[in-house]
């Protein structure tokens, strides 16, 4: 650079365009940096730098998103110091997103840089190459201790993840103590597993066969010619593939991938969480195998880093996953699959609040893609919008084995209890159980709780034994004779002595899943039973070996929570129980009784799929309510039009939008009143724009108490989601992020559409 010029003040030189790590929501944008001279042939789009931030010395990760040649005032701008990655991880197509993450969940750039980048590259890491031994990952434990950076950037880089001691080590620089005391102070558990919950490759072995071996019945060739007709045409269309339960939505959709690959484009499938579906992804597997990656959060980091690069080098060009798959570097991409596309777990529960379909969406946009949306009970949102001719509709409306649905029983609890029967069974459901023992078929028994009792209570003075931290009655487990709290993880022993007033007369009571097997296993001595649950499929190989051994019949009775209910295949289950659907109904948001006849629906579906007739009972002290009498009939048409008229008259989506900020405090007062503050602030926005239809609610409390010991409160906005509406959104968070009624809260806001 010679003297004259910078006597002008002005320099020309490449500019680059960066997100920088921990920025706030209030001050974040994308920051210009000059290339140093030396630097500018390896900083380009896509690549992570670090960078100088604020005043003092401080070096920030940052994501570069793009580089100019452009005029600068070398005075007023700062220099990139170095740059993290070899090869852009972020493609042009990735950027974009991170864009739209940012413009629709009111994220940082860096919080949607890090959702769409593997996990191992969320902090300074480079891929690592060790093996893994000790595993430990985050405990969900909040501290109101003050943690180190150190410290911090390990609990950032656990996220939704297990690694071993050495890959956090080397990930995040810090030495081996820094995660010790992190066991210590509760916020780290070690886990005495190895961290590959569930092994893909060894599960499709049951699995392995050919594409071209699948021949389609007549419904199913016909949704196919459909939708590889709607492949070919070369844009992006998206297409809802409803089908009833058995009707073979799988094999549609196998043979549509194996006929995308041979045009030599890639395709994604998306699965609801592992747990759900082990035994679809072992179905691909067996399928495609080498050629498909599998991606899910019980990988371990390095099983995880080994399918990143195979899918970047092209060697695998299926990707099978569970929700953050949607971001799987693919190219080419040619068609998403997202398979019960109503499931919850599709949605992301922190911060960015993304919806898998959203983002499938965006790509299937960007590449021209298919995108094919399949259950047997779509969302509302997504069969309103079949409705309207969005997306084009097909329907199966045969089981593949040509057998009718099951029969559904609706069984009344309150007769049964004033014929004398107060036990967790209806006759009608043992009379059942006999009759399958007897001709050696199997039964399903499905209840949404797990553990033995789900509540402890002291005789003398009423007390419910409550987690410390979220104030939610603890449930009792009878391994290990403790008490857990189901959202934060927390265990107490059981002391069997009233915490309050140190009475020994406590009683537990309601039913978990542990208690049914017990009780099971003492009416049918003879039975061999299995329990799939949370607790029971926590170490390695647990799902394989589970449902493994039972679809080899070695077990005649599997009792489980929902990851029993959905997407499993056993012909030789025959019989359906139901236990204490009730609650369900009454989950707490709009969202109830789509869950709850989403739920009875598929569960029932699981009976009768081979050549023998199905049957279930359904168990409910509300036998007349109208969402368990159309599920019984498996009636998804029905119910569709009953709750969309619900909706439509109370306006819930998919008739409007809805928005949700949370402001969350320690303090329930502080909590309620910056919550009203929040309402206060977005009314002032609102005056400054021409009238939008908009109806804020709230502020309402979530949930029965804190959790991890933080209040949170809602408030709910029935909205359009809009340009203009997102602005006003987007002005009142920064607003609140600066303003003193909010200092210790945490405020967040996003669109729950489902
Ligand atoms: P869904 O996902 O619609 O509930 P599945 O895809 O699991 O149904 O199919 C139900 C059963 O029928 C499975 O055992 C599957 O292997 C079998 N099946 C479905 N379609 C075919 C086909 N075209 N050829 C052979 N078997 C099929
Ligand atoms: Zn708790
Ligand atoms: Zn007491």
């Amino acid at each position: 650079m010679s003297m004259n010029i910078q006597e002008l003040h002005k320099l020309t030189g490449k500019i680059a365009l960066v997100a920088v790590e921990k920025a706030l929501y209030s001050y974040d944008l994308l920051y210009s940096y000059v290339v140093p001279y030396e630097l500018e042939a390896v900083v380009s789009a896509g690549k992570r730098v670090t960078v100088p931030f604020g005043f003092g010395k401080r070096k920030l990760n940052g994501m570069v998103f793009s580089v100019e040649e452009k005029e600068y005032e070398p005075a007023s701008i700062k220099k990139i110091s170095e740059v993290i990655d070899d090869d852009a991880y972020m493609t042009p197509e990735m950027l974009n997103l991170a864009i739209w993450l940012k413009e629709n969940t009111f994220c940082t750039y860096y919080n949607a840089v890090r959702c769409i980048l593997p996990p191992v590259l969320r902090n300074t890491g480079k891929l690592p190459k060790d093996k893994t031994e000790k595993i430990v990952r985050l405990t969900g434990n909040e501290t109101e201790d003050k943690l180190t950076p150190k410290q911090k950037s390990v609990l950032d880089a656990l996220e939704n993840n297990t690694a071993s001691v050495k890959e956090i080590c080397y990930l995040c620089s810090v030495s081996s103590s820094v995660v010790t005391t992190l066991i210590k102070k509760g916020l780290l558990e070690e886990l005495v597993q190895a961290p590959t919950l569930y092994d893909a490759d060894k599960a499709a072995q049951i699995y392995r066969r050919d594409v071209s071996d699948i021949i389609l019945t007549d419904e199913q060739e016909a949704a196919f010619n459909s939708l590889i007709n709607l492949f070919k045409s070369g844009e992006a269309r998206c297409a809802l593939l409803h089908g009833i339960t058995g009707s073979g939505k799988t094999s549609v959709f196998i043979k549509l991938t194996g006929d995308v690959l041979k045009t030599g484009k890639s395709a994604l499938i998306l699965v609801p969480e592992i747990s759900l579906t082990p035994q679809t992804i072992a179905i691909f597997k067996g399928f495609f195998g080498d050629n498909a990656a599998v991606i899910h959060s019980g990988l371990s980091m390095s099983k995880r880093t080994e399918e990143y690069k195979r899918i970047r080098a092209h060697q695998a060009k299926i990707v099978i996953g569970t929700r953050s798959a949607v971001f799987a570097p693919l190219d080419n991409i040619g068609i998403i699959v997202i398979d019960e596309e109503g499931e919850q777990t599709y949605k992301s529960e922190r911060s960015p609040r993304y919806h898998v379909r959203d983002i499938a969406k965006q790509r299937c946009f960007k590449h021209n893609a298919l995108l094919l949306l399949a259950s047997a009970t779509p969302s509302m949102d997504s069969y309103q919008k079949a409705q309207i001719g969005k997306y084009t509709l097909l329907e199966l409306t045969n089981r593949y084995s040509g057998n009718n649905l099951p029969s559904v029983y609706i069984v009344d609890m309150k007769l049964e209890r004033t014929m004398g029967n107060n036990g967790n069974f209806s006759e009608a459901l043992l009379k059942g159980l006999r009759q399958n023992l007897e001709n050696g078929e199997q039964s399903l028994i499905l209840l949404n709780r797990r553990g033995y009792y789900t509540y402890v209570c002291c005789v003398a003075c009423g007390e419910v034994a409550k987690c410390p931290n979220c104030g939610i009655a603890l449930t009792y487990h009878k391994t290990g004779d403790n008490l857990c709290c189901h959202y934060c993880g927390f265990i107490q022993y059981n002391t069997n002595k009233c915490g309050k007033c140190g009475s020994r007369f406590v009683r537990s009571d309601g039913t978990g899943t542990q208690r049914v097997e017990d009780e099971l296993q003492e009416l049918f001595p003879t039975a061999r039973i299995l329990r799939m649950d949370a607790d029971t499929t926590m170490t390695k190989g647990a799902y394989e070996r589970g449902f493994g051994s039972f679809g080899n019949n070695e077990y005649d009775i599997m009792v489980g929570t929902q990851m029993i209910a959905k997407g499993l295949d056993f012909p030789n289950v025959t019989l359906v129980g139901i236990l204490l659907i009730d609650n369900s109904l009454y989950a707490g948001d709009y969202l109830g009784y789509e869950q709850t006849f989403s739920l009875i629906t598929q569960v029932v579906g699981r009976s009768g799929r081979g050549d023998k007739k199905g049957r279930a009972f359904l168990q409910t002290f509300t036998p007349d309510h109208y969402v368990l009498r159309l599920a019984a009939r498996q009636d998804y048409r029905g119910f569709f039009d009953e709750e969309a008229a619900i909706r439509k008259t109370l306006l819930f989506p998919p008739f409007c939008d809805l928005c949700i900020a949370e402001i969350c405090n320690v303090i329930e007062k502080g909590a309620v009143e910056a919550a009203k503050a929040f309402i206060n602030i977005i009314e002032e926005e609102l005056k400054q724009i021409s009238p939008i239809p908009i109806r804020v609610l709230g502020p309402v409390k979530n949930g029965a108490g804190s959790i991890n010991g933080r209040f949170r409160y809602r408030v709910i906005i029935k909205c359009r989601n809009s340009p203009v509406f997102r602005g006003v959104i987007k002005r009142s968070l920064i607003k609140a992020h600066t303003d003193k009624r909010f200092e210790h809260c945490r405020v967040g806001a996003w669109f729950d559409n489902s």
